[in-house]
């Protein structure tokens, strides 16, 4: 489970943050939405500590990850991360990227990291692009590797940054129902998301956000289908 509470976040004298509070349930699925620099993706980073709080309390699987003695690797290792832009190995096959980390960070066997990399591109449907290069792949089919490769490292919870927004039309469907099969088998996730119709059907809870703040959070058909703030309202009129 995630817990935020009064998160700030400041660059220098422009604070992006301004006292965030947003929780996140064992087994739930809650979608952030709301305008481009609104601090989306500086939530999301502050969760992991790719960035660091300039204040206000992160707490992931229990542990504040703003205290300074916290395990750093221990606590990214317990939480996936898929980006916009995948960043995939270029030089590896599809197999290899999903086993590196397993190898490296957790110290897995070979055979049992090939193993785990297997069933995960199996559930991703790219069982038979094993030993592509991801430059053999499509947009939608590299995202899907990426997600692979998050599941094998056996993930808490993951995040999402707008995973399909660099994707083209027609491969951001196969992405989506990978996702929404991770969100019925119970996996924690926090979702970046533009997919207005993704939010609706999966998401438990939908939180709008603006100009650093939460304005609006509440169950996905209440946020999309009837949203009670202004800005919400403003915002859903130019996305859907
Ligand atoms: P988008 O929908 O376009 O991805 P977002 O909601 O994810 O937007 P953020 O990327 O979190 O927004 O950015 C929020 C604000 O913080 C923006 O004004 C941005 O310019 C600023 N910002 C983000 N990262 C940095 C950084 N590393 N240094 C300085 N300012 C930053
Ligand atoms: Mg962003």
């Amino acid at each position: 489970a995630i817990v935020v509470d009064g998160l700030r976040k400041s660059y220098g004298s422009n604070e992006v943050l301004t006292g965030i509070g947003l929780e996140v349930a064992a087994g739930e699925v809650v979608c952030l939405i709301g305008p481009s620099g609104s601090g989306k993706s500086t939530l999301l980073r502050c969760v992991n500590l790719l960035e660091e709080p300039s204040g206000g309390v992160v707490t992931v699987g229990g542990v504040d990850v703003t205290d300074p003695d916290v395990d750093l690797d221990g606590l990214r290792r317990r939480i996936g991360m898929v980006f916009q832009h995948f960043n995939l190995f270029p030089h590896l096959s599809v197999l290899e990227n999903c086993t590196i980390a397993q190898r490296k960070v957790l110290k897995r066997p070979q055979a049992e990291a090939v193993e785990v990399a297997r069933r995960n591109l199996d559930l991703v449907g790219l069982a038979d692009k094993a030993d592509a290069l991801p430059a053999q792949l499509s947009g939608g089919q590299q995202q899907r590797v990426a997600i692979a490769r998050a599941l094998s490292m056996d993930p808490q919870l993951m995040l999402f940054d707008e995973p399909t927004s660099a994707l083209d039309p027609e491969t951001v469907g196969d992405v989506l129902a990978v996702m929404r099969s991770l969100a019925e088998a119970g996996m924690t996730m926090l979702v970046v998301t533009h997919e207005m119709g993704f939010a609706r059907e999966v998401a438990d809870r939908v939180v709008f956000m603006d100009a650093g703040v939460v304005v609006e959070q509440g169950p996905a058909a209440q946020v999309i289908g009837s949203p009670r703030n202004e800005r919400t309202k403003l915002f859903l009129q130019r996305v859907l």
